[in-house]
C-alpha cells in the first residue's frame, strides 16, 4: 500500500489531477501525501509528523493552520464572502493596503492587489511600460532581469525568468535580456553577503548600451534569487543597480514574493539590503500561505501618472485587474497574518535567530558532495555535486532520504532550499541540519 491509498485515494484519483511543477510519474508511483499541518509540522498519510523546513512553499513562517487566521477567515466568508472589486470596493482592501503601505520602504505609498506572486510580476511590469506610454515614452517597453532570476509561471514570469528549465518548452515569449546571476565560483560557503562581485551589476550598462535606455521600461530581480537555490546579491550589488537604473531612468523592481514579509529579517528584502526599489511585488507570506493573495507597492509618482493622464473622469485609468484581485477573505487572512507577525515579534525574531541558523547551516561544509552553501535571514542554499552526470538527480535523491527520515527540504535544480519556519526552535535547526548531512551519508556514503 502506498500513501496514496493510505490516504483513500483511488488510482483514478491519482492518475486524474497533472500536478504542477512536479515529476508526475516519479511522484505517482510513491506519492507522497499530506494530510494535516500546525505549527512547524506537516503530517503525512501515514500519521508521521514531519518538520516543514520550507516553511510549506517559503508561504508559511508564522506556522501552519493558525487559528487566528481560520477565525478570519471564517468570520468573513459569512459576513462579506465577495464583493465586486471592478467599480466596487470593500472596505478590507482599501484597510490593508493602508497597512501594507505603513509597512513599506519610504516612498511606496500605493498598492494594487493580485492573487499570486506571477500576477504581482505580470503586474508590476504591466505597470512599469503603461507609465512609460502615459509619460510618453511608448518605446520604453523591454524588461531586462537576470539569469536564475524566478518571477511566477506566466508568461511575463516565464519571458524575463531566467531559469533553464521553466523557460524552454514554450517557444519565444516578451521582449527581454537577462544579466548574469550573481553565483561565483571564489564566493562560495560566504555567510550572508559575499564580499566580492558588486561589478557585476557593471553588466547592466553594457545591456543598457546595447538596447538603449529608450527601449528599456524596468529591471525586475529579487533582492536574492529565492527559487535558483537562495543566491545572495554582493555587497553593493543592489545599490549598483539602483545607481545604473536612476541614471538611465529606467524602473527598478524587487520582487519580494520570498523576500518580503519577515524571510530576510526585516519586513523587506529592500529595507535588510538598504536599496530601495520603485515597485515591489509580494505574496506567499502576506497571508501566510491561507489563502491566495500578492500585490504590487509603487510610489505615488507613477500612480499619478495615470490619474492625471486618465481621459474622461469616468474611465479606467488602468485596463488591469482580476476577478479576485482584493478578495474579501484574502484580506482577512492578511489582516490577521500582519497581527500574528506584529504581535508576536516574529520578524525580529528571524534577525535575531538569523546567525544561529548562519552557524548551523555552514556546519555542514565538509560534508561529501556539498559544494557550496548561501544563507541569508532565515533562508538558505546547499548546492550538491552532480551525480552520474546530473546536477538535479543528487538533490532530489537527498531531500526524498529527508522526506523518508522526517524533515521535509526543497530540491530545485542542483541545490537544496530552506526557508525556515519564523518560530523554529534551535533542536529543530538542529534536526534539519543532521538530517540533511544523515541523508547525504546514507546515500553516498565518503
Ligand atoms: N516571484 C518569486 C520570487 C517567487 O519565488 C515566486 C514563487 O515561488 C513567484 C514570483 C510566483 O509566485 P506564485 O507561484 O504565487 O505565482
Amino acid at each position: 500500500m502506498n500513501q496514496a491509498e493510505r490516504a483513500g485515494l483511488t488510482q483514478r484519483q491519482l492518475d486524474s489531477y497533472w500536478m504542477p511543477y512536479t515529476g508526475n510519474r516519479e511522484f505517482k508511483s510513491d506519492p507522497r501525501i499530506i494530510t494535516a499541518a500546525s505549527g512547524n509540522y506537516l503530517t503525512d498519510a501515514d500519521g508521521r509528523q514531519i518538520l516543514d523546513s520550507l516553511s510549506g512553499l517559503w508561504t508559511c513562517g508564522a506556522g501552519h493552520s493558525r487559528p487566528e487566521i481560520a477565525e478570519a477567515v471564517f468570520k468573513q466568508l459569512n459576513k462579506l464572502d465577495y464583493a465586486p472589486g471592478f467599480q466596487f470596493g470593500h472596505p478590507l482592501a482599501f484597510q490593508l493596503s493602508e497597512r501594507i503601505c505603513d509597512l513599506a520602504p519610504e516612498g511606496l505609498n500605493r498598492v494594487c492587489l493580485t492573487n499570486s506572486g506571477s500576477e504581482a510580476a505580470d503586474t508590476a511590469t504591466k505597470i512599469a511600460r503603461a507609465y512609460w506610454r502615459q509619460s510618453g515614452q511608448a518605446s520604453k517597453t523591454k524588461i531586462l532581469a537576470r539569469q536564475k532570476g524566478y518571477h511566477g509561471a506566466s508568461w511575463g514570469g516565464i519571458s524575463f525568468g531566467g531559469i533553464p528549465a521553466n523557460r524552454k518548452l514554450w517557444g519565444q515569449g516578451l521582449e527581454t535580456d537577462l544579466l548574469n546571476h550573481t553565483w561565483r565560483s571564489e564566493s562560495v560557503f560566504s555567510k550572508g553577503m559575499p564580499e566580492h562581485g558588486a561589478e557585476l551589476a557593471d553588466e547592466l550598462e553594457s545591456l543598457i548600451a546595447l538596447h538603449d535606455a529608450s527601449n528599456i521600461a524596468a529591471v525586475i530581480v529579487e533582492p536574492f534569487s529565492g527559487s535558483a537555490g537562495v543566491i545572495v546579491p554582493p555587497k553593493g550589488y543592489l545599490q549598483r543597480l539602483r545607481e545604473i537604473c536612476t541614471k538611465h531612468n529606467i524602473l527598478l523592481i524587487f520582487d519580494e514574493v520570498i523576500t518580503g514579509l519577515g524571510r530576510s529579517g526585516a519586513y523587506w528584502g529592500a529595507e535588510a539590503f538598504g536599496v530601495t526599489p520603485d515597485i515591489i511585488t509580494f505574496a506567499k507570506q502576506i497571508t501566510n500561505g491561507a489563502v491566495p493573495l500578492g500585490g504590487v507597492l509603487l510610489g505615488e509618482e507613477i500612480y499619478d501618472a495615470f490619474m492625471t493622464k486618465g481621459g474622461a473622469p469616468h474611465s479606467v485609468e488602468l485596463p488591469h485587474g482580476f476577478t479576485y484581485s482584493g478578495h474579501p477573505v484574502a484580506c482577512a487572512a492578511a489582516m490577521a497574518t500582519l497581527d500574528i507577525l506584529e504581535s508576536e515579534q516574529l520578524i525580529e525574531r528571524v534577525a535575531d535567530k538569523a546567525p544561529e541558523f548562519e552557524s548551523k547551516i555552514h556546519s555542514l561544509r565538509g560534508i561529501n558532495h556539498i559544494v557550496d552553501i548561501r544563507n541569508f535571514g532565515f533562508a538558505a542554499g546547499i548546492t550538491l555535486a552532480a551525480k552520474a552526470g546530473d546536477p538535479t538527480l543528487r538533490p532530489y535523491e537527498v531531500a526524498l532520504e529527508c522526506w523518508r527520515r522526517g524533515v521535509y527540504v526543497r530540491w530545485g535544480g542542483d541545490t537544496l532550499q530552506f526557508g525556515l519556519p519564523f518560530k523554529i526552535e534551535s533542536d529543530e535547526m538542529d534536526r534539519i541540519v543532521s538530517t540533511v548531512a544523515e541523508s547525504i551519508e546514507a546515500l553516498d556514503p565518503a
